[in-house]
């Protein structure tokens, strides 16, 4: 089958390989009908991601059909449609029992990172009953493409964020993880919606989707951008702010934004060490949550999706066939033509 690699050195190429076989009883084939690129792809490709490993299959962000499954898989069939959480996760250790599969001791971000991805005609993937979720008939693959990936990573940031209804939420970064967590986050009825984008066609776009009250562009010096949120917040600063963006300011502007006692969520990737400057800090008591994602009861955002109250649509750019992808890689990475996400069509 056709997949494509890379190298661990900033190279990735597309590559013959073999058709992937199951290896556990708890495995399941997967053939992929949808994929897509995301950050962290680039983040590894780039050497930024310690944990990942060279010469492994990129991708862990798809939807497919299942082909096969091991004696262990009892909520899954051959045939099923499936969208497929990019943590694979035991369910049964320490972490799983909490909710925080991101660290499950046998598993958690594996795919495309560790173990091979999807960006592949076939993907084995690992513990099958909890790392699938149903594509319901009246579901598209497209629409429920992101659910296991920046879709979950915008419901988890918006939940662990703990938005009280009628307060102020600041989302820095209009990305697709930041447009996923505003969605996320409007479920929670806050008053005001606070975007902050560097981007002004991205800026825009949250602006024309009524995402956010107000769009400040991150092009501003930060302490423009401060005062802005200030006098949106009766001089408080966000009761929340959801760092989504991962560039060079956007921590310090995170806890500069927000108010005392505020929760600020790190759901962004950074390639570079941040500074916590503490005796600036002093005072503020903020309570900091990082990410990564864990990526857990799925279930019922696919049944937001189902009833449209969570639609990603807006977010897909372009399409090209798995023979295009170094193609996509490109397109994606320079944000070419104002690209958000790109998906990957099956191998023709
Ligand atoms: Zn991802
Ligand atoms: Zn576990």
């Amino acid at each position: 089958m056709k997949a494509l690699v890379h190298d661990g050195q900033g190279s990735i190429s597309l590559q013959e390989k073999p058709r992937p076989q199951l290896q556990l009883p708890t495995d399941a084939i997967v053939r992929v009908t949808r994929s897509t690129i995301c950050t962290s792809d680039l983040h590894i490709m780039r050497g930024a991601v310690p944990r990942a490993l060279p010469n492994t299959v990129l991708g862990h962000e798809f939807v497919g059909v299942v082909e096969e499954v091991g004696s262990g898989v009892t909520h899954f069939a051959p045939g099923d449609r499936v969208a497929v959480n990019c943590e694979t996760f035991c369910g049964e250790c320490y972490f799983c029992k909490r909710g925080w599969v991101n660290n499950c001791v046998e598993g958690g971000w594996e795919l495309g990172c560790r173990i091979d991805g999807c960006q592949a005609e076939f993907v084995r993937v690992p513990f099958a009953d909890n790392t699938f979720t149903h594509i319901p008939n009246t579901v598209s693959d497209e629409s429920a493409l992101f659910l296991g990936d920046i879709l979950a990573t915008g419901w988890w940031g918006a939940r662990i964020a703990e938005i009280e209804e009628g307060s102020t939420v600041a989302v820095i970064g209009a990305g697709p993880v930041g447009i996923t967590t505003m969605m996320c986050a409007t479920l929670a009825k806050p008053k005001t919606i606070i975007a902050i984008e560097a981007d002004p066609y991205r800026a825009k776009l949250v602006q024309d989707l009524a995402l956010a009250d107000h769009v400040i562009s991150g092009r501003a010096p930060l302490t423009d951008i401060e005062h802005r949120v200030r006098k949106i917040t009766c001089g408080r600063g966000a009761d929340v702010v959801i760092e989504a963006a991962g560039g060079t300011n956007t921590f310090e502007m995170a806890w500069r934004i927000a108010r005392p006692n505020a929760i600020v969520v790190v759901s962004a990737m950074y390639e570079h060490n941040q500074v916590l400057p503490l005796p600036h800090m002093y005072g503020k008591n903020l309570i900091f949550k990082t990410g990564g994602v864990d990526a857990s009861g799925l279930d019922e955002v696919m049944a937001l999706i189902e009833t449209g109250q969570l639609n990603t649509d807006c977010l897909i750019s372009k399409r090209y066939p798995l023979n295009n992808i170094l193609e996509a890689y490109r397109v994606f990475e320079n944000h070419e033509d104002n690209c958000l996400k790109v998906v990957i069509t099956p191998w023709e």
